[in-house]
């Protein structure tokens, strides 16, 4: 976003408008992040807004200040977020830039509306969908990105401690707790200025990663004896089929993280972590890597999907057997890359 543009966001924002936000489908702590805090901000200013959240979001979020008043459901409130959508003056989409992000239905809405798109976003390739894009592939998170287009606003001054407290979750969600390498000086300065504006770590981590459910500990385990290590590739890959899931009373957000469990061992830098989803009828993959080899590829290239360099995600609609095999079958191509990779 140029200076121009960023006059005309200005100018456009100082009349009251109605809004809507929107988070990618199955939206993480970025997204949801990012979306309450515009809500918070854009209200602030005498917005009438609302976010349409595609589906459900993990339980670890649902503390966050807003919920469930900010939001409409499409899934749910399938009408009163059309309406929403149809009525909108204009339109922010927060933490994805394609719209098929948001699945089938919603895209189609999402497609047919005629009015103006805000886009912020960190992903790798946006559509060309949005008037305003503020696209930065550099940036670890789009809760980040939210606070410096706030800053570019110049209206830093109207953050408060529910914009503060949802600003922190995501840039700490997106970040692994500030630890992978998109995490810098700048990061660690608006989460310095986050807290100062009221947002309270300890409290925060606690609600965000201290919340475990029994169940979701015990496909924890499930999970990390289903590990297979495929040394001769540095790779190691989870299978948690739907049987396992049902097992262990399967909630929303149970398996985030859990593919870093294969990262994180020693020597590996490609992990995959592969789900049935009966119902849907696909096995949805996450990937993460460590170094140069990218999973963004990877993922674009055999499997339906994307995100970034070094966390993305895709999907089949094969059996996980089948799908499994296919994983193991192309990496053979990547050997190279993969033991090159330079580990952190
Ligand atoms: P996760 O594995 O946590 O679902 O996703 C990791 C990253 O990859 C996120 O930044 C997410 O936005 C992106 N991602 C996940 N699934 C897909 C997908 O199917 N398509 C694309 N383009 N990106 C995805
Ligand atoms: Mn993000």
């Amino acid at each position: 976003m140029n200076m121009t543009e960023i006059k005309e966001v200005k100018e456009l924002l100082s009349k009251p408008k109605k809004i809507v936000l929107v988070p990618h489908k199955n939206p993480d702590g970025d997204a949801i992040g990012a979306s309450l805090a515009m809500y918070h901000f854009l209200e602030k200013k005498g917005h009438t807004v609302k976010i349409v959240t595609p589906n459900d979001y993990p339980a670890f979020l649902k503390w966050l200040p807003g919920i469930p008043e900010a939001d409409y459901r499409f899934d749910l409130q399938n009408k009163q977020s059309k309406r929403e959508i149809s009525n909108a003056e204009l339109i922010f989409v927060l933490d994805f830039n394609a719209l098929h992000r948001v699945g089938d239905d919603m895209q189609k809405t999402l497609e047919a509306y005629g009015g103006t798109f805000i886009m912020i976003d960190h992903h790798q390739e946006p559509d060309d969908f949005a008037k305003y894009t503020y696209s930065d592939v550099s940036i670890c998170s789009t809760c980040q990105m939210v606070y410096q287009f706030i800053d570019k606003l110049e209206e830093l001054n109207l953050i408060d401690v529910h914009i503060a407290t949802c600003l922190y979750t995501g840039i700490m969600t997106d970040t692994g707790s500030f630890r992978f390498s998109s995490t810098t000086s700048t990061t660690h300065r608006i989460i310095a200025e986050l807290i100062d504006k009221g947002a309270n770590n300890a409290i925060i981590h606690n609600n965000v990663y201290d919340t475990n459910s029994y169940g979701r500990l015990q496909l924890l385990g499930r999970s990390l004896s289903n590990l297979v290590v495929k040394d001769a590739y540095k790779t190691a890959y989870i299978t948690l089929t739907q049987a396992d899931l049902d097992e262990f009373g399967f909630q929303k957000g149970d398996t985030e993280g859990v593919v870093n469990y294969a990262l994180s061992l020693e020597g590996i830098v490609f992990a995959a972590i592969f789900i049935e989803d009966v119902e849907q009828g696909i096995i949805k993959i996450s990937f993460r890597s460590k170094g140069d080899f990218s999973v963004n590829e990877f993922a674009r290239n055999h499997f339906n999907g994307g995100g970034h360099n070094n966390a993305s995600g895709g999907r089949t609609e094969i059996s996980l057997t089948e799908t499994v095999q296919l994983f193991e079958s192309i990496l053979p191509k990547y050997e190279k890359q993969l033991l090159n990779s330079y580990e952190e």
